[in-house]
């Protein structure tokens, strides 16, 4: 099954000035599938999975995340769905860099105070299947850029989502890191079936997706 529908999608940003950055957009994605998404720098990448993961609405169009249409749900709406649903990894991870790895990926969950024992076990877990158990109590500045990555990984699987959306998760990595993030994400994406989204400029990683997508100037060039 889809678990993500794009119809139609047009997104235009400016009032006097208007750019159009997606051009009658159509994707569905299957669940449990590990999908990469290339192009040049502007042609719209990050719009596109910014709407996915519905941090951004469409101009017009439909965005069906799990069956649920979301492009006209309101802000409560689809921070439950985000939270439930849907794990974000960045370039810039933004970790809190006075806090412990272990803490980070804490945060989040503190915040919104849910049961601290079994949440500290879940994070506990998640250090481990990150190949972090060594170091999560070390403060995620004196962490290595690959190490912060994978507490980033850790911190969006805490609540288990079925979808991550990754936008250059690698961006900031030498090429052994980006081998070594690209597998652990790969593993997740194998053993959980969750299903990935991933922008990224390196060509080494895109091509080992399931499926490899090319946006350009807001329209899919290539879909493979
Ligand atoms: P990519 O991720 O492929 O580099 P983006 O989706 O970030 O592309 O940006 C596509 C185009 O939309 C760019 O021309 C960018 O300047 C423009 N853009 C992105 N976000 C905004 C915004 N919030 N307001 C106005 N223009 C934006
Ligand atoms: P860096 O090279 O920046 O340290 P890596 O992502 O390569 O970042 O590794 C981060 C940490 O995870 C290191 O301590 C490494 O030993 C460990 N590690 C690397 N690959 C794996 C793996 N496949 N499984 C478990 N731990 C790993």
């Amino acid at each position: 099954a889809d678990i993500i529908k794009l119809k139609n999608i047009n997104k235009i940003y400016g009032n006097q000035v208007k750019t159009q950055v997606l051009h009658d957009l159509s994707l569905d994605i299957k669940e449990g599938s590990f999908t990469s998404i290339i192009g040049q720098s502007g042609s719209g990448k990050s719009t596109l999975l910014n709407i996915v993961g519905t941090l951004d609405k469409p101009t017009s169009g439909e965005v069906i995340i799990d069956g649920k249409r979301t492009d006209g749900m309101v802000k409560n709406e689809l921070a439950a769905l985000r939270n439930k649903t849907i794990g974000f990894i960045f370039q810039f991870h933004y970790l809190l860099p006075e806090f412990t790895a272990l803490e980070n990926v804490l945060l989040p969950n503190n915040i919104m105070a849910k049961s601290n024992k079994e949440t500290k076990a879940r994070a506990e877990e998640l250090m481990q299947l990150v190949g972090l158990e060594k170091v999560r109590n070390n403060l995620s500045s004196n962490m290595s850029g690959g190490q912060q990555q994978r507490t980033a990984i850790a911190r969006a699987l805490m609540n288990n989502p079925r979808i991550i959306l990754a936008d250059e998760p690698t961006g900031n990595l030498d090429s052994d890191s980006t081998e070594n993030i690209y597998n652990l994400m790969r593993d997740i994406n194998k053993k959980f079936g969750t299903t990935f989204v991933i922008i990224t400029h390196d060509r080494r990683i895109a091509e080992k997706a399931d499926r490899i997508i090319e946006i350009k100037d807001g329209r899919i060039a290539l879909d493979i």
